[in-house]
Parts: structure tokens; sequence; C-alpha cells
């Protein structure tokens, strides 16, 4: 299996991304934030949870994401591979997905961080914003939490990966064609 944790800050261009990785490699593409946003709008009780967090800028809670990334997984099980999209964004969800693909005699192949800088990722999710009807990507006041979340939090989850040796930083400046062709240098590579 090919199993890929694309990783980066909000607005790196991670959704974007992974639909041109899932169509070439033919993978199941999990992103936790599309799934919140399904359930959110779909107002299930797990959507009404998550919105209470996503408004802030915070994360939903690591039992909770964990627990529906484990669902979609084992939904998924005959998949040939996954993109990770918006997941890991903490250790401790980064261990329970080795756990969980352990389980499945599987693991994660590669992590590819796009790296993204913090004034471009600001502008980024304002136009985003005017497109994507995100109430977490019109307000700066939520959008500079997501960005400190990040960075407190999420960035962290880099050297869980370079301990295994398995990360990759991708740079995530240039054309959507630019940085599709670096994401699939680097899985070539494997
Ligand atoms: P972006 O990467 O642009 O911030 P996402 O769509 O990946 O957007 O995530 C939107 C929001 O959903 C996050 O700000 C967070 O509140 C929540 N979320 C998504 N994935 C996770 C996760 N793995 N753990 C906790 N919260 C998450």
């Amino acid at each position: 299996m090919l199993n890929i944790v694309l990783f980066g800050p909000p607005g790196a261009g991670k959704g974007t991304q992974s639909e041109r990785l899932i169509e070439k490699y033919g993978l199941k593409h999990l992103s936790t934030g599309d799934i919140f946003r399904y359930n959110m709008s779909n107002n299930t009780e797990l959507g009404v949870l998550a919105k209470s967090f996503i408004e802030k800028g915070q994360l939903v809670p690591d039992e909770v994401t964990i627990n529906m990334l484990k669902d979609q997984v084992l939904q998924n099980k005959d998949a040939k591979g996954f993109i990770f999209d918006g997941f890991p964004r903490t250790n401790a969800q980064a261990e329970a997905l080795d756990n969980l693909l352990q389980d499945l005699n599987t693991e994660i192949s590669v992590m590819l961080a796009l790296e993204v800088e913090e004034n471009e990722l600001k502008d980024r999710l304002m136009k985003r914003a005017e497109v994507s009807g995100r109430a977490d990507d019109a307000d700066p006041a939520i959008i500079a939490n997501r960005i400190e979340v990040y960075r407190k939090e999420t960035e962290p989850v880099k050297s869980f990966y370079q301990a295994q040796d398995k990360f990759v930083g991708i740079d995530g400046i240039g054309s959507i064609d630019d940085i599709t062709a670096r994401l699939d240098k680097a899985i070539s590579s494997l």
C-alpha cells in the first residue's frame, strides 16, 4: 500500500494537491476537515460537536478525531492506499495512526510536508473565504488562531516522522502544476 500523510499549515494546498494525487495513484482521500464539514452540514451529533471547536480555530479533541478516522480507514480497507489530509495533527493522532495501520499490516510510506510562509498563508485563506463560504477562513482572528495551533501542536508531528526517516519537505510556493510535479518526484523516489 502507498500511504501518504500530506502535511502543512492551513492554506498550504493540501486539499488541492490531494485531488491530483488520488487521481494519479488511485488512493483513497481522507480529509478530516472535509469529513467534519460534511457532518456539520448534515447536523449530525459529530458535526455539532466539531463545529464548536472549528468555529474558534481550535482542534477537535483527539479522541473524537481518532475514532472518526479509524472508522473511515476500516470502511476502506481494500483501498490501494490512503492520502491522509489534515491528519495527524497531534503526536497522539500520529501514534494512533501507526497502531491502526500496523493492525492492518501496513504503515505510512511518507510524510510530504508542504512548506509555505505565514503571510502567503493568510492571503490564501482570505481569498479562499470568498469562494469556500467557510466561516473559519473569513475571520483574521480565527485564521491567526489556526496558524498558532498549527505551530504549537501540529508542527511537532514532523519530528515524529523524521524519527522514522519518513519526512520529506516540499516547497509549496509556485503553480499548482509545479507543486504536483514536486510531490510526484518525491513519491517516485520512494
Ligand atoms: P485547514 O488545513 O485549511 O485548516 P482543514 O479542513 O484541514 O483546514 O481543517 C479545518 C478544521 O477542522 C481545523 O481548523 C480543525 O478545527 C478541524 N480539524 C481538521 N482535522 C483535524 C484533526 N486531525 N484534529 C483535530 N481537528 C481537526
